[in-house]
């Protein structure tokens, strides 16, 4: 029989921003119930060094995320290992079903699910997705020692993850679709320095190439962006890296979305189209996308619970008398 579950506060996700919530929920003594979902830590779990995060000049992306977990845990809040598969928000109370059969009601939920890997959607990409195709070097690096990889995009992730792989990979190439990179000057600065790193202008791949038995890529087609001119890299790794997209497949029918899928939030606020529902994170944001702003929306998302709870509770102590 599945168990059922009511809790004040339902926090669903477990990167910065779900851990912020949760400690700023737990020391309003609303005793949440946060549930990790499939990636515990969130998307710092799949990186090394942050270097932004105030108050450590370098600190491991999966020791920062398991010191959030203790902190959230010690001030008081319930973590359960789940990942919510279903989620009703046009009930009261609101209704969430885990992947455990668990059913989760809730009187306020702070969505903070994140964001999600894109990819390019090529069908050579899914033919050798996991035989030699991956957005995860910190996960996949390790397998192309002494090899050639390419990575794909311009934005900070590509250009870490090609500085990451020079740890294992005898050549690493980057391969841009402009003439600039969206990253951040110290680390383009880094690559540009890295003897092992090339830097690909103004092309974007067509094709993955590869062998069919044993399966595994030797190499990505491009193509030039103006002229057209195709041209063959050869590699064994292929790693995009071309951004992030909203988590929000669980509420895509219930919530005012904008901008491609980022749950919509009331300005200032993280008040979402449904009352007693918040969205904080990656989720929500499609400009800032930092862990330091995630954990300062996850505060904001339990503040702003705090108070919809309060009113809730005094409207319901008035019907009452
Ligand atoms: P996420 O970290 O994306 O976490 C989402 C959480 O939701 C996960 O725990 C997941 O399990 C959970 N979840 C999803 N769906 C469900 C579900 N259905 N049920 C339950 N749970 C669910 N930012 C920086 O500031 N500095 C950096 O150095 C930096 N480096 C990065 C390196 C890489 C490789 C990447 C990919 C990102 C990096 N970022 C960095 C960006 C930063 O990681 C994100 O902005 C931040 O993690 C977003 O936090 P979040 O809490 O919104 O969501
Ligand atoms: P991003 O900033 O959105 O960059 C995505 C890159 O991929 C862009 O350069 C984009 O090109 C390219 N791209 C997109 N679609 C493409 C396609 N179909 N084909 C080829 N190229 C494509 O994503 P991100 O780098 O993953 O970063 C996401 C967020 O996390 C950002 O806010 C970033 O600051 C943050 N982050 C921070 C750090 C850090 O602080 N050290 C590290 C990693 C990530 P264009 O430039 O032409 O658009």
């Amino acid at each position: 029989m599945s168990e059922s579950r009511h809790t004040r506060l339902l926090i669903i996700g477990s990167g910065p921003a779900g851990y912020t919530a949760a400690v700023y929920g737990a020391r309003a003594m609303l005793q949440p119930l946060l549930v990790q979902g499939m990636q515990p830590g969130g998307q710092l779990t799949i990186t090394t060094e942050v270097e932004n995060w105030p108050g450590d000049t370098m600190v491991m992306g999966p020791d920062l995320m398991v010191r959030m977990e203790a902190h959230a845990r010690e001030m008081g809040t319930e973590i359960v290992t789940d990942t919510i598969t279903r989620l009703d928000l046009h009930q009261r109370p609101f209704r969430a079903t885990g992947d455990s059969g668990t059913v989760y009601t809730a009187d306020a939920v702070v969505l903070a699910t994140g964001a999600q890997a894109k990819w390019l959607g090529l069908p050579s990409e899914q033919k050798f997705m996991g035989f030699g195709v991956s957005a995860c070097a910190t996960c996949d690096g390790f397998f192309y020692r002494g090899r050639e990889v390419v990575v794909i995009g311009g934005g900070n992730t590509a250009v870490e993850e090609a500085l990451f792989l020079t740890n294992f990979a005898t050549k690493v190439t980057l391969v841009h679709r402009r003439d600039s990179l969206r990253a951040e000057k110290i680390l383009q600065q880094r690559l540009f320095r890295n003897p092992k790193i090339q830097v690909v202008w103004d092309h974007v791949p067509v094709e993955v190439l590869g062998d069919a038995d044993p399966l595994g890529v030797t190499g990505v087609k491009l193509r030039h962006v103006a002229t057209g001119a195709e041209r063959v890299i050869p590699c064994a790794g292929f790693f995009v890296a071309i951004g992030h997209a909203p988590a929000s497949e669980l509420v895509k029918d219930q919530l005012k979305l904008h901008n491609g899928g980022y749950v919509w939030v009331e300005p200032g606020s993280t008040r979402t189209s449904i009352p007693g529902v918040f969205a904080a994170g990656d989720i929500t944001d499609h400009v800032y996308r930092q862990a330091v702003t995630s954990a300062g929306m996850g505060c904001m998302a339990a503040l702003d619970a705090e108070h919809y709870l309060a009113a809730l509770e005094a409207e319901k102590e008035l019907d009452a008398v």
